[in-house]
């Protein structure tokens, strides 16, 4: 069980559906994106009738499983967004900025207690090539208006202490760790509150238009809706657009049993940020509010034919290679346990940030795509989802950035093996100082190209 939900105060299900409802707007799916699509509907207006729809249970997907870095990027960092989009970046960051703060905002005045800690992520370099990386992606990142420090090895090294790290990029500003399932249980408690009526182990099988508006049928009844609002992430899509440009990509993560004194005191980490490294394959780090380290990231594992489901969550050699990474990094950590293991489907697209579009004439819209960075993004991406809904057009509406979607993946077999390459290649950029061969830079030249 993810060490997240693993907690004896986790809410209880609420009932799934029963029959026949009606509502405004049906809201599929009760991660983080569908909780902020849900809260935002019915703050912009109370007299909606919003009716949130779980195949499983709230955070139940990626939403409750993560690494709980809560960072601003909405573009799966800058140089993905600077890659794709050279003339929004500037705006897309600034408004990432925007929704981390009223994401913060409304977390505090909500009062949701999810162990929000404001410290500011660190990625480290641990190869040559990667000093230089941080170093250009600093100055950048300070000239777009973010608060960024970089770190040369003795002050890396002072902040925790590893024998690995050679230098680090401190984003000081608009970045947090979050407990992600605490984050979506507070959401839940407000979405109830303010009337959403929730139904849990509804799994919805189709949607169609019907009448003025459209139905779905799911188990146990039917939801007949004004409208719809689709935040399913990596799981089999309920619209054919987006099924083609979503892949569900596995991710594991490891968490230890809470550290002694001796071993807290072995790491420095007095400040406690979000870790991670830049390498193409990378891990995430982090300390938890009882002081345990997460330890993720690394492997990230696509089955073919989109293969999803819980005997993927647990994959013996993704841990143990974590587990041989971890002690590298920490060799201080020695001897140390694992209490919780697990694994989670990461909604990947080729662009590798969200996107958001409409279907069923203008009835239907949808948010997905996050590709492993939907923490803050989420709820960025539930308010576009709702503003497309509604018809408005706003600042982020109007951006290419937003109204494009990516490339669709091709089919299987193909799918499968270009995916396999793919990772065969980064994994072979990461041990030649980050050279990308041939298949990497056709990639990059079709706008297909991943640089984490
Ligand atoms: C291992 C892992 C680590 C990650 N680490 C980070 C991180 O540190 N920082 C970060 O920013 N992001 C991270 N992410 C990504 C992040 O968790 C998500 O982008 C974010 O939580 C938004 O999720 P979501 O609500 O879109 O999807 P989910 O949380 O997956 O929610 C989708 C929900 O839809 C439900 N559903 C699907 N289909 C149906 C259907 N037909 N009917 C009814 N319900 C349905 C599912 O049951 C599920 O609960 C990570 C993801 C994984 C898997």
């Amino acid at each position: 069980m993810p060490y997240w939900l693993d907690r004896p105060d986790a809410p209880a299900p609420a009932d799934p559906l029963a029959g026949e409802t009606e509502c405004d707007l049906a809201v599929v799916g009760g991660g983080l994106s569908g909780l902020w699509a849900a809260l935002q509907a019915k703050e912009d207006d109370p007299g909606r009738d919003v009716a949130l729809v779980e195949g499983a249970e709230v955070a139940h997907g990626a939403s409750g499983r993560n690494g709980g870095f809560f960072i601003h990027s909405l573009t799966h960092g800058l140089a993905n967004g600077r890659a794709r989009f050279p003339d929004e970046v500037e705006t897309l960051e600034r408004l990432g900025r925007e929704n981390h703060r009223e994401a913060v905002a409304t977390i505090r005045r909500l009062g949701i207690e999810c162990d929000l800690e404001l410290n500011g992520d660190v990625v480290v370099a641990l190869e040559p090539h990667e000093e230089e990386w941080l170093a250009e992606e600093a100055a950048e990142l300070g000239r777009l208006g973010n608060e960024v420090e970089l770190l040369d090895r003795d002050a890396i090294r002072d902040e925790v202490r590893s024998p690995t790290f050679r230098a680090g990029l401190w984003q000081r500003s608009d970045s947090a760790v979050v407990d992600p399932a605490r984050l979506c249980w507070g959401l839940r408690e407000a979405v109830l509150q303010l009337g959403v009526r929730l139904y849990e182990r509804t799994p919805v099988s189709r949607i169609r238009r019907r009448g003025a508006g459209v139905e779905l049928d799911a188990a146990g009844g039917r939801v007949r809706a004004r409208q719809a609002l689709l935040a399913t992430s990596a799981f089999p899509a309920l619209v054919r657009s987006v099924r083609r440009r979503v892949v569900p990509v596995y991710d594991y993560v490891l968490v230890t049993e809470p550290l002694s004194a001796e071993q807290r005191r072995s790491l420095g980490w007095e400040r406690r940020q979000g870790l991670s490294d830049c390498a193409n394959n990378f891990h995430y780090y982090r300390l938890t509010a009882d002081d345990r380290v997460l330890w993720g990231g690394y492997d990230a594992i696509y089955h073919f034919a989109n293969g999803i489901g819980p005997e993927r969550e647990q994959r013996e050699a993704s841990f143990s290679l974590l587990a041989q990474h971890l002690l590298a990094t920490f060799p201080q950590l020695e001897g140390i346990r694992f209490s919780h293991r697990w694994g989670g489907a990461i909604d990947t697209c080729t662009r590798f940030f969200a996107f958001h579009g409409t279907s069923h004439g203008g009835r239907v819209a949808h948010t997905v795509g996050h590709t492993g960075l939907g923490v803050g993004a989420s709820r960025f991406g539930a308010r576009v989802a709702l503003d497309l809904l509604a018809g408005r057009e706003t600042e982020a509406t109007a951006l290419r950035a937003i109204r494009s979607r990516p490339l669709p993946f091709p089919p299987e077999p193909l799918r499968w093996a270009g995916i396999e390459l793919t990772r065969n290649r980064l994994a072979a950029a990461d041990r030649h100082g980050g050279r990308r061969g041939l298949w990497l830079r056709a990639l990059d030249r079709l706008g297909l190209g991943y640089d984490s």
